[in-house]
C-alpha cells in the first residue's frame, strides 16, 4: 500500500536556557492510504510535537535538525508558511481534543462549513447543500435550520461532531486525530469512533489517531506505533502487537488480558520511575531507568532498529539478533 504520509527520520528540539532539549529523535512513521494509525504515549513522549510538525502548527522555539514529512510528493517541512496554510483543510486536516480549537464562536456553522469550500469554484447553494450533506452523515438533526446556529447552541459532542465535519469536508488525503474523544463519556466516546470510522470509510482519507486510550486503538486502528521520550520504540499492526508485544514499554503499557481489549483503561497504566532528562540525554536505551528488563549493554549502548515478532520495527536490544543475550 502506498502511504499517504510518511514521517521519515524526523528529528527536532527546543532551544532552551542552558542548551537544546530533543523533543523527537530518528522518528518514522507510515502513513497507508486509506488507513488509521494509532499513536500511542504518555504526556511528555513526543506526540504533541509530532503532530504539530505535522500540521505545521509547532512553536517557534522548534528547531527541526533534519527528516522529512512526505505528503504524497510534497515534503511539508520545506514549504513556506502560506504554502501550508494552503494545504491545512485541504489535504490535510485536523481535530483536537477541544472541538471550539476548530470552531469559531462568532460565525455560524454554516458560514464557517461553507467558508471551508472557497477555494472551490461552485455556488452558494452548492456549498449549503454540500454542508448540510456532511451535517447529516455526522448525525446532527435538523441540520438545514442548525446551519444558522452558533457553536455555543450545539452540545460538546455535537460540536466534537461537527468539527469532524469540517475537517472532512475537503476530503483530506490525511486526518490528524488529536484526542478527539478524550472528553466525551463512555457512550458519546463510542458513537463519535463509530462516526469516524464511517466516514473515514467513505471519503477514504488515512486517520493519524492520537490517543491515551488503548481500548480505542483496538478498535479502530489498522497499525499502532509506540512512543516513549522523543522516540518511536515499537510500531506494527495493531493484532499483533497487542498479541505479543515485542518492547519492554509495550508490554507494560498493554499487559492485560487480549480478551479484555474493548473494556482496557481510557488511560495509559502509570508506570514507576522517570523519564530521562531530554536536555541531557543518557548514552544507552532512553527506558532503562525504567526498565525491569535492563541488561548489559542497555545503560551504555543506544538500541537500533530491529525487525521482531509480528512488529515491523522494535527498539531494544533484547530483540536485536547481533546483541548477545
Ligand atoms: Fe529495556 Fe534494555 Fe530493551 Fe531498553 S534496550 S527496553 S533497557 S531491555
Amino acid at each position: 500500500v502506498q502511504n499517504a504520509l510518511e514521517v521519515r527520520d524526523l528529528n527536532i528540539s527546543y532551544k532552551v536556557p542552558g542548551g537544546k532539549l530533543r523533543a523527537l529523535r530518528d522518528i518514522n512513521l507510515n502513513v497507508p492510504r486509506g488507513e488509521i494509525v494509532g499513536l500511542v504515549g504518555e504526556s511528555g513522549c513526543g506526540k504533541t510535537t509530532l503532530m504539530q510538525t505535522i500540521l505545521g502548527l509547532q512553536s517557534s522555539a522548534a528547531v527541526t535538525e533534519s527528516g522529512q514529512i512526505m505528503l504524497g510528493d510534497t515534503d511539508l517541512l520545506t514549504l513556506r508558511p502560506k504554502q501550508m496554510r494552503n494545504l491545512l483543510g485541504d489535504r490535510i486536516s485536523a481535530v483536537f481534543q477541544d472541538p471550539m480549537k476548530s470552531l469559531n464562536p462568532v460565525l455560524t456553522i454554516g458560514r464557517q462549513m461553507t467558508d471551508i469550500q472557497f477555494r472551490h469554484n461552485i455556488s452558494q447553494r452548492e456549498k449549503r447543500d454540500r454542508a448540510v450533506e456532511m451535517l447529516q452523515k455526522v448525525r446532527i438533526p435538523d441540520p438545514e435550520s442548525r446551519l444558522d446556529q452558533y457553536a455555543f447552541e450545539f452540545s460538546g459532542g455535537m460540536r466534537q461532531r461537527i468539527a469532524i465535519a469540517m475537517a472532512l469536508m475537503a476530503e483530506p488525503d490525511v486526518l490528524v486525530a488529536d484526542e478527539p474523544t478524550t472528553a466525551l463519556d463512555a457512550t458519546l466516546e463510542l458513537t463519535t469512533i463509530d462516526l469516524l470510522r464511517d466516514l473515514q470509510q467513505d471519503i477514504g482519507c488515512a486517520i493519524i489517531f492520537i490517543t491515551h486510550h488503548l481500548g480505542v486503538v483496538a478498535e479502530l486502528c489498522q497499525s499502532v506505533n509506540i512512543m516513549y521520550a522523543g522516540e518511536m520504540v515499537e510500531s506494527g499492526p495493531t493484532r499483533a502487537v497487542f498479541d505479543a508485544p515485542q518492547h519492554p514499554y509495550t508490554e507494560l503499557l498493554f499487559n492485560c488480558d487480549p480478551a479484555q481489549i474493548p473494556e482496557r483503561t481510557r488511560h495509559l497504566p502509570t508506570i514507576g520511575g522517570e523519564l530521562p532528562s531530554l536536555i541531557n540525554l543518557p548514552p544507552g536505551c532512553v527506558f532503562e531507568g525504567r526498565c525491569p528488563k535492563a541488561f548489559g549493554p542497555c545503560a551504555e549502548i543506544h538500541p537500533r532498529r530491529v525487525q521482531s515478532g509480528g512488529s515491523d520495527m522494535v527498539k531494544c536490544h533484547l530483540r536485536d539478533p547481533e546483541v548477545p543475550q
